[in-house]
């Protein structure tokens, strides 16, 4: 079972309704309901509402995770380009080893 995935917001919808429906009958002054059905209604308003909250944490703590990993790769990828750039490389012009866009010795630059 994937966890991760994005809950249906139709189903989400559907518990947080449902989830206050529950409370809705917890509080109301219908005098058929009892503290026993009452405090039903509370622990199942409280599951459903639960059980629509906790799919979208986690899915919501996923994307983060997701996020963090791309931006963290990003700056791998820039460390690795910088690096890249202060490589040595030989002038083409002066058959120097040379750093950097220009070569030190004849002014050339670097070719890509
Ligand atoms: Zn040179």
């Amino acid at each position: 079972m994937s966890t991760n995935r994005k809950p249906k917001t139709a189903a989400t919808v559907a518990k947080v309704i449902f989830g206050l429906l529950f409370f809705d009958i917890a509080i109301a002054p219908d005098p058929e309901f009892d503290a026993g059905s009452r405090g039903v209604a509370i622990i199942l308003g409280a599951a459903l509402l639960i059980w629509a909250y906790v799919p979208y944490r986690r899915w919501k703590m996923h994307k983060q995770e997701v996020r963090e990993e791309i931006e963290r790769q990003d700056r791998e990828i820039d460390d690795l380009k910088e690096a890249l750039k202060k490589r040595p490389w030989k002038c083409s012009r002066c058959g120097a080893t040379t750093r950097g866009e220009i070569c030190e010795y004849c002014g050339s630059p670097r070719e890509k």
